[in-house]
């Protein structure tokens, strides 16, 4: 069996890979602080488009892709904190910065979004 691991070359200017430090624990990390901080590089990044659009084509299931979470093969907008309220702080649901979605994705990415009202995670 043979696997086609060809890289596609937008890649390249992918904000995620542009730093020497290994950026990579953001994008699939569970802690909101993380993924906030993931989306935020995603919010520079060049090609946010193509790397959303091939996340929705491949049906990612987890991680931030093209500036949006993916959890469980659909799309959050919020996310609630792990661990038990404190008094002094309630955890409560963490909305995320909203990155813009290219307008030629914005369909595709409804289909998949889980609105606010409905919760996940
Ligand atoms: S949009 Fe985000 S995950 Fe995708 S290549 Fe750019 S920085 Fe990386």
């Amino acid at each position: 069996m043979t696997f086609n691991l060809k890289v596609p070359e937008w890649l390249e200017h992918a904000q995620c890979n542009s730093s020497d430090e290994d950026l990579s624990y953001l994008f699939f990390s569970n802690d909101v602080n993380d993924i906030v901080k993931a989306k935020r590089i995603c919010a520079q990044c060049p090609v946010i488009g193509p790397c959303l659009q091939s996340a929705l084509e491949r049906q990612e299931p987890w991680g931030v892709w093209g500036g949006q979470l993916f959890f469980d093969g659909n799309i959050l907008t919020i996310k609630r904190r792990r661990g038990r309220p404190s008094k002094k702080a309630p955890l409560g649901d963490v909305a995320f910065p909203d990155v813009p979605v290219p307008e030629y994705l914005r369909e595709k990415v409804e289909q998949v979004t889980i609105p606010a009202e409905r919760k996940a995670a």
